[in-house]
């Protein structure tokens, strides 16, 4: 069963991810974007972390809508309302729970990915974060090892593809060749939920 440490330890792990690979995330947005996606994901995450421990929310759903409601308001970019409804999504669904069981997160992980998918009318193959965090929701049943896998395979599978979405597809097929930098920071976010469960 997994606990609000649980839930916890996935957002510090993320933020210290995040810290690590902000300038490669920074650098992935540089020809296809604006080149700060890094930097708006290290402010976001440093929200999360401040506001988890002033807030101390005790279920793993209050831990996960206070993550995302902090992503919302701090960072400015595309990925920061986008972020935040998936977590904010995600908390929503696991309710006022104690603990939840690995298939009830999935699930609720699932509808956080389709409120994403709302809120940015993106698909899969539309290179963005939706191509590295779909392969890991379906994965995830297979555990978070295969999950992070999946997110992995996907975040670099949006290397060939023309981007539909997001500030990438305005250079329409000059955005062929490069990995899009919020699926590669949605790899890390589900790589996350493996080092949470150590
Ligand atoms: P901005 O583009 O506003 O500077 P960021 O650089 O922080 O925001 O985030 C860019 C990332 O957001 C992209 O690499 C892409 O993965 C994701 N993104 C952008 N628009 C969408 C969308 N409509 N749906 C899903 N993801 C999107
Ligand atoms: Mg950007
Ligand atoms: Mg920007």
């Amino acid at each position: 069963m997994l606990d609000a440490d649980f839930f916890r330890r996935w957002m510090a792990a993320t933020a210290a991810s995040v810290d690590r690979e902000a300038e490669r995330l920074t650098q992935l947005d540089s020809p296809i974007g604006d080149a700060d996606h890094g930097s708006n994901l290290h402010r976001g995450f440093a929200a999360v972390m401040a506001a988890l421990e002033t807030e101390a929310p005790d279920t793993p759903g209050a831990v996960l809508v206070l993550a995302g409601r902090q992503l919302i308001s701090t960072v400015g970019g595309a990925s920061g309302p986008l972020y935040g409804t998936l977590l904010r999504r995600t908390g929503k669904a696991l309710g006022e729970a104690a603990e939840v069981g690995v298939e009830q997160f999935a699930a609720a992980l699932r509808d956080g990915v389709e409120g994403v998918k709302k809120l940015g009318g993106a698909v899969a193959g539309d290179k963005t974060m939706i191509d590295a965090l779909e392969p890991a929701v379906n994965a995830l049943g297979d555990g978070f090892a295969a999950a992070r896998q999946a997110a992995e395979q996907g975040a670099e599978a949006t290397i060939p593809l023309q981007a539909r979405k997001g500030r990438a597809s305005y250079l329409g097929e000059r955005s062929i060749g490069h990995q899009d930098p919020g699926a590669t920071s949605s790899a890390l976010l589900i790589a996350g939920l493996e080092a949470a469960a150590e």
